[in-house]
C-alpha cells in the first residue's frame, strides 16, 4: 500500500463532508481547499462564476516551465434524495476494503489523491510543473470547465501540454467521450374539435414530424458513413425522450413539449446537426402558417453544448498515461465530461482516475481503497516523469 494512503483517505473524508451538489455554491469546500494549498504556500488562483457563488480553482506546483501536466475533478456532486444509502453519504465509511460517501468515486476520491501528493510535487525538485484543477456545476451540464481551462492557458506564460481528467474510469486510460446538448422544442398549433385535424395544426402531429426529422437525420448519418468504432453505439444519437401535450382524444392539440438530446461522437458537428434542424423547422413552420398563421417550432438548448473528446491514440498523453498506469489498451466511455474542454483549450487529454462509473450516482457510492492505491502509485510515476 502507498504510504501517503492513509493522508488520502483522511483528505477524502473531509472532502465528502461537504455535500456540494451540482447547482449549489461550491465556497465551503473550495474553501478547504485552499485553506490546504494555503499551508502549503501553493499560489492558487479562481475562477468565480457572474455571482460570486461558485468558482474553479487552479494552482501550479513546480518550476515556470512549457510541457506541465493538469490533473483535473469537479468538486460538486450528484443528489441523494431519494436514494437509500446503508451509510450517511456524508460520512467517509470504510468497509471490506471500500470507501463508501457521496462522491467517493465521482470524483473526489481523485481529488483526495491529487492534493495527497501536493507534498511530494513539491519537494520533488520538478522540472515541469504539475497543475490542478477544480471545477464545479460539473454535473449539471459541466458549465464550469470551459472557463477554467481557459483561464489556466491565460494565466501562465508558460503552458501546459497535457491534462489528465480523474473521472472514475478504473485507471484505465480514455481517450474518448461523445459530446451531448440537451434540448427543448415548444410548439404551438391552433385548437379545436379533432374533426378538424385538416383545417387546424395539431400541436401534437407536428411533434410526430419532428421527432420523424430526428430518426431521419440519425439514418442518415450512419448511412453516410459517419462512425467512430471506438463508441458504442459507433455513431451520433438523436433521441426524443419526452413529450407533453395534449388535453383530451378529441380535442386537437395547440401546445406541445419535446425533451431531447443529440449525444455526438467527435467527428459530428452538434452546432450543424442543430443549425440544419433549425433550416429544417423554419422551412416546415412556414408550411404550417399557411393554415394557421401563429403556428410554430422554437427550440432553447438547455445549457451550452459539451464538446465530445476524440484524442489520438498515439498522442503523447496517452502514451504517457499508459506508461504511468501499465495500461497497454485505451477505452472510451459513455458518459459526457469536461475532459473534451480541456482539450478544446488545447491540452492533449485523456480521462483517467479511480473507482467504478457504475458505482457513481447511485446509493452506496464507494471506491475501492486498491483504486485510490492505483492512483497515488499513477501519481508517484507522474511525479518521477515530470522530474526528470
Ligand atoms: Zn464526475
Amino acid at each position: 500500500m502507498n504510504k501517503r494512503l492513509p493522508i488520502c483517505k483522511q483528505i477524502l473524508g473531509d472532502l465528502i463532508s461537504y455535500d456540494v451538489l451540482g447547482g449549489q455554491s461550491n465556497l465551503t469546500i473550495l474553501d478547504y481547499i485552499i485553506g490546504f494549498l494555503i499551508e502549503r504556500r501553493i499560489e492558487y488562483y479562481l475562477v468565480p462564476n457572474d455571482d460570486c457563488t461558485k468558482a474553479s480553482l487552479f494552482c501550479r506546483i513546480g518550476p515556470a516551465a512549457d510541457g506541465g501536466v493538469i490533473l483535473s475533478g469537479h468538486t460538486d456532486v450528484v443528489p441523494v434524495a431519494g436514494q437509500d444509502w446503508k451509510t450517511d453519504p456524508f460520512i467517509l465509511t470504510e468497509k471490506d476494503n471500500k470507501l463508501y460517501g457521496r462522491g467517493s468515486c465521482d470524483m473526489k476520491g481523485f481529488i483526495a489523491c491529487c492534493l495527497a501528493s501536493a507534498d511530494l510535487f513539491s519537494k520533488a525538485g520538478l522540472k515541469k510543473p504539475v497543475y490542478f484543477a477544480f471545477s464545479y456545476d460539473e454535473e449539471v451540464g459541466c458549465l464550469a470547465g470551459p472557463a477554467l481551462a481557459r483561464a489556466i492557458k491565460s494565466h501562465y506564460p508558460e503552458k501546459p501540454s497535457m491534462a489528465i481528467i480523474g473521472e472514475p474510469s478504473v485507471m484505465k486510460v480514455v481517450t474518448g467521450h461523445k459530446g451531448i446538448c440537451v434540448l427543448k422544442t415548444t410548439i404551438s398549433g391552433s385548437a379545436g374539435h379533432s374533426s378538424r385535424i385538416r383545417q387546424e395544426v395539431s400541436a401534437v402531429h407536428v411533434a410526430a414530424g419532428v421527432i420523424r426529422w430526428m430518426e431521419d437525420k440519425m439514418e442518415q448519418l450512419i448511412a453516410d458513413g459517419r462512425t467512430d468504432s471506438r463508441f458504442m453505439p459507433p455513431h451520433t444519437t438523436i433521441h426524443a425522450g419526452m413529450i407533453q401535450g395534449g388535453i383530451a382524444p378529441n380535442v386537437i392539440a395547440d401546445k406541445c413539449t419535446l425533451y431531447w438530446d443529440i449525444r455526438v461522437i467527435p467527428r459530428d458537428n452538434v452546432r450543424e446537426i442543430i443549425a440544419e434542424f433549425q433550416h429544417w423547422c423554419s422551412n416546415y413552420t412556414a408550411e404550417l402558417q399557411k393554415k394557421f398563421n401563429g403556428a410554430s417550432i422554437s427550440t432553447v438548448e438547455d445549457h451550452p453544448p459539451v464538446v465530445p473528446l476524440g484524442t489520438d491514440d498515439d498522442a503523447a498523453v496517452v502514451r504517457l498515461v499508459c506508461k504511468l498506469t501499465g495500461e497497454s489498451e485505451t477505452e472510451t466511455v459513455a458518459y459526457a465530461a469536461e475532459a473534451g474542454q480541456f482539450a478544446e483549450a488545447g491540452f492533449q487529454t485523456v480521462i483517467c482516475g479511480p473507482g467504478d462509473i457504475a458505482q457513481a450516482h447511485r446509493a452506496d457510492e464507494f471506491v475501492d481503497i486498491n483504486q485510490l492505491d492505483k492512483c497515488l502509485a499513477m501519481m508517484d510515476k507522474l511525479c518521477g516523469y515530470l522530474s526528470s
